[in-house]
């Protein structure tokens, strides 16, 4: 199988590295590549989002014309993980700070997304998060100037909350997380991830 991360910005070589490892565990072959090219999209078993600066990578997604490399990946039934900025693009609408920066949005999942909701940089975090399926031991999760969830609908479930506020949503193929799966010596998030691929 053929898993891309979306190389334009952020944490992509993270990613690169924590996939191979989840791949390996599981035992399942497959290939993971940076992809920058909506030739490179196309040819995709799966699509990683990677957390970054949501509005840096939504100009180059725009300028480089892959928005709808994404969008028919997505309707095709290819997983896609948005993670921190990627869930911030995946989402369908956004509240008023994405409204002032103006940022267009991918629309490929029914929710809503607040960014920055923790504040600044300096309020970012690391917590251990409870995601039932990813077991009972907590996963210990990265949150860096993240956003949540703020609204689902449709077939978006929740797949993990903190304080009150959604933090993992799940829509048939697509996952969008708040934090940063890549920074965390745990590898059951890419692992749920790849067992996505049918
Ligand atoms: N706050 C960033 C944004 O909205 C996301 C931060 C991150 O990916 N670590 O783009």
């Amino acid at each position: 199988m053929n898993i891309g991360v979306l190389g334009l910005q952020g944490d992509v070589s993270e990613h690169i590295a924590i996939t191979e490892g989840a791949l390996d565990n599981l035992n399942v072959e497959g290939k993971v590549c940076v992809v920058k090219t909506r030739r490179e999209i196309k040819n995709l078993n799966a699509l990683i989002i990677p957390g970054g600066e949501s509005t840096t990578i939504g100009k180059l997604i725009w300028k480089y014309k892959i928005d709808d490399g994404i969008r028919d990946i997505a309707k095709n039934g290819i997983p896609i993980m948005g993670t921190c900025a990627g869930l911030v693009l995946m989402a369908r609408e956004g509240d008023e700070k994405v409204m002032k920066t103006g940022q267009p949005l991918l629309e490929l999942m029914n929710m809503k997304v607040d960014r920055n909701v923790f504040g600044r940089q300096r309020e970012s975090f690391e917590t251990d998060l409870a995601i039932p399926v990813l077991g009972n031991k907590p996963y210990h999760a990265v949150f860096i100037r993240a956003p949540v969830i703020g609204k689902i609908w449709g077939e978006t479930r929740i797949l993990a909350e903190y304080e009150g506020r959604i933090v993992v949503a799940q829509e048939n193929n697509l996952l969008a997380l708040s934090f940063h799966p890549e920074l965390s010596n745990d590898l059951r998030m890419h692992e749920y991830f790849i067992r996505m691929i049918e």
